[in-house]
């Protein structure tokens, strides 16, 4: 009932050059699952024209403000105009990198919704909190406090990301990510009830096309936030294959 979806995180990777990549993806993806490419902000009108029923275009972050004087920022509203239905919210990188709160990601998902967009929510335990046996409590903590109001299946999708996995080449068992996964799924239930069902949870974290069939068939994975293995469409599209 929950459509598959493959999400490539490109980060700060990707020029013009770089479009053949997504026009390539976007061709070669199965289209029977759905497929998602979060290109720089700068390559995202270029991009837009190739989005299609089961292909997408997203942004990577935006502000929890539609406009506003704040030189250099991207609003939600602006990612949708500019062709983009999705955008990552709350990724680690900002987090550690912008010191950004639980508080302001939960802002701009609800800015994303308020355009539009379908938010990707980012949340993941550290290598302290994994070790000290806290990741379900430090992922409940997380989620409840990113997540904002009115989150149905068509406009959130939540991403659990362990940040010691994040571009280490080191990932849970499968096991460990059905464990969080079905934490994620009861935490979605006891917030938005009988809607929760239709919210996907992806995996993210060192996903490449020799791991991928193995992190799908774990218990409620219903796809993969990818980052170095999405930018080459020869990469990404076997994962998309391995949905
Ligand atoms: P990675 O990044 O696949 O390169 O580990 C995932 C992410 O940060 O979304």
């Amino acid at each position: 009932m929950r459509r598959k979806i493959a999400a490539g995180n490109w980060k700060m990777f990707g020029t013009v050059a770089d479009l053949s990549q997504i026009a390539a993806i976007a061709t070669g993806a199965d289209k029977a699952v759905d497929t998602l490419i979060c290109p720089p902000a700068t390559l995202i009108a270029a991009a837009a024209p190739h989005a299609a029923a089961s292909f997408a275009i997203g942004g990577q972050d935006c502000h929890p403000l539609q406009s506003g004087a704040y030189t250099g920022e991207i609003s939600a509203l602006m990612l949708r105009d500019a062709g983009a239905t999705h955008v990552i919210v709350g990724h680690s990188e900002r987090r550690r990198d912008h010191a950004e709160t639980n508080d302001l990601v939960r802002a701009k998902a609800g800015a994303a919704l308020e355009a539009g967009l379908t938010a990707v929510i980012c949340v993941g335990e550290s290598l302290e909190q994994r070790e000290a046996g806290i990741t379900l409590d430090a992922i409940t903590a997380e989620l409840e406090a990113s997540l904002p109001e009115g989150c149905v299946g068509g406009n959130t999708i939540v991403a659990y990301e362990p940040l010691w996995a994040v571009g280490t080449g080191l990932i849970p068992t499968p096991q460990q990510i059905a464990e969080v996964h079905g934490r994620i799924r009861a935490i979605l239930r006891a917030r938005f009830g009988h809607e929760a069902e239709m919210i996907r949870i992806l995996y993210g974290g060192s996903v490449k096309a020799s791991n991928a069939a193995e992190i799908f068939a774990a218990a409620d994975v219903d796809g993969a936030l990818v980052g170095g293995a999405s930018l080459k469409a020869a990469d990404f599209l076997p994962i998309i294959a391995a949905l």
